[in-house]
């Protein structure tokens, strides 16, 4: 007769689950209360990607939404959806290469961003940079890979950039939908897990998390 394996985690419970965050198997329930908490989940586990579809995310209402003096409607999305799923892919690839890095990570590197554009439409060219040093990281690919971008757009195709408050636009809606879809966990990652799903097929090498318990 095999012995029932306990919970990685309580060492009580008996594990049903195998858990890539703590390479063990652990109980439903401390896969349900340490997701996303003290566990820095991969964003491949399938109990994390249930777990993500299922969760509703912390209510908000439009008056907390950041930047409500920036207009952002359908038509324009449609009109720059080339420019809102670059932007999309660049965050997701940025985020996701930046070890330990969250939501309110990406959330605090695009104000950051934010903050640089709504200067630079003031004709000013300062670059306002995240405080905390993994949003700054972040922040340094999102920003180097919509320059390249804008370098593409003139180099190859002959266009102007993008106009600086057309840019504003895209960061600030996606900021709003990260303000929208997040599930409060300390370690949450569903904004992230959302970017990722509605951009193409992505092969992005994801560092392993650390693991502090
Ligand atoms: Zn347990
Ligand atoms: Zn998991």
């Amino acid at each position: 007769m095999t012995e029932a394996i306990l919970c990685k985690i309580c060492g009580k419970r008996r594990a049903k689950r195998a858990c890539p965050a703590v390479q063990g198997d652990i109980c439903t329930i401390c896969c349900g209360t340490e997701r996303e908490v003290s566990l820095s989940c991969p964003l491949e586990c399938e109990y994390l990607q249930e777990a993500h579809r299922r969760e509703r995310p912390i209510p908000i209402s439009d008056k907390q939404l950041a930047n409500q003096d920036v207009a952002v409607d359908e038509e324009f999305l449609r009109s720059r959806e080339e420019l809102v799923l670059f932007c999309i892919y660049s965050l997701v690839q940025a985020a996701i290469r930046t070890p330990g890095a969250i939501d309110a990570d990406a959330l605090t590197a695009l104000e950051a961003s934010i903050q640089t554009h709504r200067t630079l439409d003031s004709g000013l060219l300062y670059e306002t940079r995240a405080e905390n040093t993994v949003a700054a990281a972040i922040q340094r690919a999102f920003t180097a890979s919509l320059a390249e971008y804008q370098k593409l757009r003139v180099e190859r195709e002959a266009l102007s950039p993008v106009r600086n408050s057309d840019v504003l636009k895209v960061l600030v809606f996606l900021h709003r939908l990260g303000q929208q879809n997040s599930n409060g966990r300390p370690r949450g990652r569903m904004y992230l897990d959302l970017l990722r799903h509605m951009t193409p097929e992505q092969r992005v090498e994801e560092r392993a998390p650390s693991i502090i318990i």
